[in-house]
């Protein structure tokens, strides 16, 4: 029988660095990488444009779905909160993201995954749990600089309100709400650099993953 897989879990709200982060171990240890954010954006992009119901849309996600063109919007990132909230949207998309944590895909040793609920309803037992987080002018600033590069037009200020809007949304809905687990590293990137963040992510896990 082989061992089941190593799983790393990486929770934090909006812009936090978490896909970074996540990439970066993936790529170390030689692990898949699921952008779980990606699935209720891909949700909340279908809602947009044909209306209906979330949940169905949920349980049909499909892979052009999932790559449909506008995922990282603003619009799609709110849009996608919204859906986020719905008990049956979650539902729906859990057994995907247990199913990739068990049997990471391309016979990978182990998985990371990232989002809002990973170390606390998706994968509870996940060997390591990053609860990554930055303050909101960071964050904001980040995220602006992003859209700006792909020529979004939003000001700072959008961005920040947004953010602080998403957040406030993801933390208060009734089902696996935006919460580090009680048994998550906390991660502050406010005052690091990407490579620094990733340095200091990759001695937790390791330390995590010698015990
Ligand atoms: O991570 P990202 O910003 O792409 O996620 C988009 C939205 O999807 C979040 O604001 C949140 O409402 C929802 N989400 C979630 N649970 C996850 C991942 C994302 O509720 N595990």
């Amino acid at each position: 029988m082989t061992a089941s897989p190593i799983v790393i879990a990486i929770d934090g709200p909006v812009a936090a660095g978490k896909g970074t982060l996540a990439r970066q171990l993936a790529a170390r240890y030689d692990y898949a990488y699921l952008d779980t954010g990606s699935l209720y954006r891909a949700v909340g992009s279908k809602v947009l444009r044909e209306g209906g119901d979330p949940a169905a849309a949920a349980a049909g996600l499909t892979e052009s779905d999932l790559a449909a063109g506008d995922l990282r919007s603003e619009a799609v990132g709110l849009a996608a909160s919204k859906v986020a909230a719905l008990p049956e949207v979650r539902a729906a998309l859990l057994d995907y993201q247990r199913r990739f944590a068990a049997h990471p895909p391309g016979g990978k040793r182990g998985a990371v995954l990232d989002g809002r609920d990973i170390g606390t309803v998706v994968c509870p037992d996940a060997a390591v749990k990053l609860f990554v987080t930055a303050s909101d002018e960071v964050r904001a600033r980040r995220r602006h600089k992003e859209l700006m590069e792909k020529g979004d037009t939003a000001s700072f200020e959008q961005v920040l309100a947004d953010l602080r809007r998403r957040d406030e949304q993801d933390r208060a809905r009734a089902t696996a709400p935006l919460k580090p687990a009680e048994d998550a590293h906390l991660l502050d990137t406010s005052d690091l650099a990407i490579e620094a963040a990733v340095a200091a992510a990759a001695e937790i896990v390791a330390a995590a993953l010698k015990r």
